[in-house]
């Protein structure tokens, strides 16, 4: 069904039914297509293939490539943006304060960087300054992550912060309206919550993060 198509079903259903469905932004997948690679099904041997990458010039100023840690057989995948100074310098993701308070909010949902959780980023170099990621970018680095979860075969991912959630599901939409919502990526389903660094900055949010990673639990539980 096209996208008008089922915009026009919304509103049809909304008179009848009235406003309780979004219609603003209904859950459509625009995940983008990308040609199949031959990689390794041995996620060690993948990374052995891919991390000497050249395919962006971010290749040139990283320390190491930050392929991603964990549980290779993990129900939960988390996935940031990018790597940030610290990870680029330790080639794992996540290990800066941010990585401290995500590791807390790992433990209170019983788990552990390397038990039934794998966390990686949608780029596997660290962009020069922290800034956000470039589309072309994100156009040689997302088939590496797409390959990492047809590895893993994660029953949940979970984008941090707004702009892995709207990379990945390529569209420019607020974390508001992303947050609360299953979406698909490639066949998996997504969620969308804050980003650590966010926590860190706003305090005030970590109750609603707090909601999201209670709800986590119970999908990858369930
Ligand atoms: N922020 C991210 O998005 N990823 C990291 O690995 C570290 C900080």
């Amino acid at each position: 069904m096209s996208e008008e198509k089922i915009i026009d079903f919304l509103n049809q259903t909304r008179e009848v039914y009235g406003d309780e469905i979004n219609i603003e932004k209904p859950i459509i997948s625009k995940n983008k297509k990308f040609k199949e690679e031959k990689y390794s099904s041995d996620l060690q041997t993948f990374y052995n293939q891919i991390n000497k990458c050249l395919k962006c010039s971010l290749a040139n100023s990283r320390t190491n490539f930050v392929f991603g840690v964990g549980d290779k057989n993990a129900s939960l995948m988390l996935v940031g943006e990018a790597p940030g100074e610290n990870e680029d310098l330790q080639g794992e993701p996540f290990v800066g304060r941010a990585g401290k308070l995500l590791d807390k909010i790992l433990s209170a949902i019983d788990r552990t960087r390397d038990r039934d959780v794998y966390i990686c980023n949608v780029l596997k170099c660290r962009p020069p300054n922290n800034r956000d990621p470039l589309v072309e970018e994100v156009n040689e680095c997302e088939p590496y992550l797409i390959h990492q979860i047809n590895l893993i075969k994660p029953k949940l991912i979970v984008a941090l912060g707004r702009i892995a959630g709207k990379t990945l599901l390529n569209v420019d939409n607020s974390l508001k309206s992303m947050r609360g919502r299953i979406h698909d990526y490639h066949g998996t389903q997504l969620i969308v919550t804050y980003h650590p660094a966010a926590l860190l900055r706003n305090p005030n949010w970590k109750p609603l993060a707090w909601e999201d990673f209670k709800w986590i639990r119970k999908i990858i539980e369930s």
